[in-house]
């Protein structure tokens, strides 16, 4: 739900794998492909270039020669740089047309592509080659699921469950490797999640146009509507603009999030029993003799805005800041009212008689129903 950022260390990993990309290409094309796969293979294998010495350590060499010996190896490499430098207009629905390849190319390219994704990110001479910068494990893509989880300890896609930890996450391809073989190890189109965003619930499945969490803060394009005891989301408001609230529609779609949430709407009643407990506790102990309700509203609102300026310092790192959020700015605005007539009757009554029972023939809403 909050936009990602992009760390030094993953732009140099992002930087690697395209020059890397773009050196394979580049190689596959320039080969004759009508000499033979040994003279082919002693080319493509010379030490004397960083693609060289990494095919000479990997498959890598034997992926080369397949390709320049595919007639549509062009179409392929302008296909592959269409996907890549347009990324972003994928995302808003806009998919340039894949170009018809016989099953056999298409095969090779799925290949070539589950293979990198596979392998060659995890092989050290890549890594020595591509990202000499790179100390982190040999698994890249655990070093990946770290170093996201280090920086953002809750799940772009959700805002729900915590992916602190390698353990905890999964990697996203946002376009699925299955339908975009090109875009297998292009680093913005790998997002780490949580496992039930990405396996359980996504899958390879895509409703676009869309949010990508690397490009949009999807927090701001709608809020949580609750009822007053916060028991439903009645409603998902759009704040903005028509194109983005068909981004929302597909966004909760997708990832299923209204059934989430609404599994976990008792955490945002949990915070705000605490809230209640301590207006309450700063009423008392102020102890005021007259002014009361001005004196209550006051409290109400300052712990409100506490509450607010708390949550927005957490985004990320804690699950649920934007419900809770969309929540505290509710209970600010149109709940407001209702809250302090709430809270006024639970303290009248606390005085006159020294306890906590509700008041007799009130109107209000049960409180233990509420709490
Ligand atoms: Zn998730």
């Amino acid at each position: 739900m909050w936009k990602l950022s992009i760390t030094e260390e993953v732009l140099d990993i992002d930087r690697g794998i395209r020059e890397f990309i773009s050196d394979f290409f580049e190689v596959a094309i320039n080969s004759d492909a009508n000499k033979n796969s040994d003279e082919l293979r002693k080319e493509v294998t010379n030490g004397e270039s960083r693609i060289g010495r990494v095919a000479a350590a990997t498959n890598v060499k034997d992926f080369i020669i397949s390709l320049a010996k595919c007639p549509q190896r062009n179409i392929i490499k302008n296909y592959y740089v269409k996907l890549t430098t347009k990324y972003l207009d994928l995302v808003d629905g806009v998919i340039p047309p894949p170009p018809k390849l016989p099953l056999k190319s298409q095969s090779l390219v799925r290949e070539i592509f589950d293979y990198f994704y596979e392998s060659i990110l995890n092989s050290k001479t890549f890594q020595k080659e591509y990202i000499p910068k790179y100390t982190g494990p040999t698994e890249l893509k655990v070093y990946l699921r770290d170093i996201f989880g280090t920086n953002r300890k809750i799940c772009p896609y959700c805002d729900i469950q915590w992916i602190g930890h390698a353990d905890h996450s999964s990697i996203d391809h946002f376009f699925p490797k299955s339908n975009f073989p090109l875009l297998s190890i292009f680093i913005s189109n790998l997002i780490v999640s949580c496992t039930g965003c990405n396996d359980r619930i996504k899958k390879a499945k895509l409703l676009l146009p869309l949010f990508h969490p690397y490009f949009h803060q999807v927090a701001d394009h709608f809020e949580f509507i609750f009822d007053y005891e916060c028991n439903f989301i009645v409603d998902i408001n759009f704040t903005d603009q028509r194109d983005s609230q068909v981004r929302v529609i597909n966004y909760f779609e997708m990832f299923k999030l209204e059934e989430m949430y609404a599994s976990v709407l008792y955490k945002v009643r949990e915070d705000r029993r605490k809230l209640r407990e301590t207006v309450k506790k700063l009423f008392l102990a102020s102890n005021p003799l007259d002014d009361r309700e001005r004196i209550l509203r006051n409290i109400l609102l300052e712990e409100i805005n506490n509450s607010i300026a708390q949550i927005i310092l957490k985004r990320g790192f804690f699950d649920l800041t934007k419900i809770k959020y969309d929540f505290l700015l509710s209970l600010k605005t149109s709940l407001f009212e209702t809250e302090l007539e709430y809270l006024c009757s639970h303290l009248k009554l606390d005085n006159r008689i020294g306890n906590n029972s509700r008041l007799e023939g009130s109107t209000l809403p049960d409180p233990n129903k509420i709490a």
